[in-house]
């Protein structure tokens, strides 16, 4: 089976954040390792903003062999946007997801849209793009109401480019 390495940054991941990224790397036919913890390092906080710079985690990851997602708690940012659930570099093998606006009361809810945004930076990390079907997990989320549209499902369309 095909691994998806997951570098664990800051706080310990909860169980329920690790099944929702077991739950999305399986769309793929991939299984999760985890792998190393690592600390936050202050140069990723915008202070102003209270944000961490996700392109900053991205390059301080480095080129990874196979493929990568570092998952955190905090929130992420990259510039020109108020904020995003993830970043990939497919280029590097690297993935980078926060799970602090997908938190929810509701855990099997959590849990989905953990899965449904681990599977979306892995799809990119594959080498899929965006994709216009709003249901496809492909689609690009820019607010939660759109993460819980679309559903932990690839579309036709993207499973052929996949070749699955
Ligand atoms: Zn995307
Ligand atoms: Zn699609």
């Amino acid at each position: 089976m095909k691994e998806l390495y997951v570098v664990q940054i800051g706080e310990p991941l909860d169980e329920v954040e690790v099944r929702g990224l077991r739950r999305g790397a399986g769309i793929f036919g991939y299984e999760v390792k985890l792998g190393e913890r690592m600390k936050l390092l202050e140069g990723w906080l915008d202070g102003l903003r209270g944000q961490y710079n996700a392109e900053a985690i991205a390059r301080w990851l480095g080129r990874r062999r196979g493929k990568s997602m570092a998952v955190l708690k905090r929130d992420l940012f990259v510039d020109g946007l108020n904020f995003v659930f993830g970043v990939a570099l497919p280029w590097k093998g690297v993935a980078i997801l926060s799970t602090y606006r997908l938190r929810d009361r509701d855990v099997s809810l959590f849990e989905e849209r953990v899965a449904k945004e681990a599977a979306h930076e892995l799809g990119h990390l594959l080498g899929l793009g965006h994709c216009a079907n709003r249901l496809c997990l492909m689609s690009f989320s820019n607010s939660l109401k759109e993460v819980d549209e679309k559903r932990l499902w690839l579309c036709e369309s993207c499973r052929a480019k996949l070749g699955l």
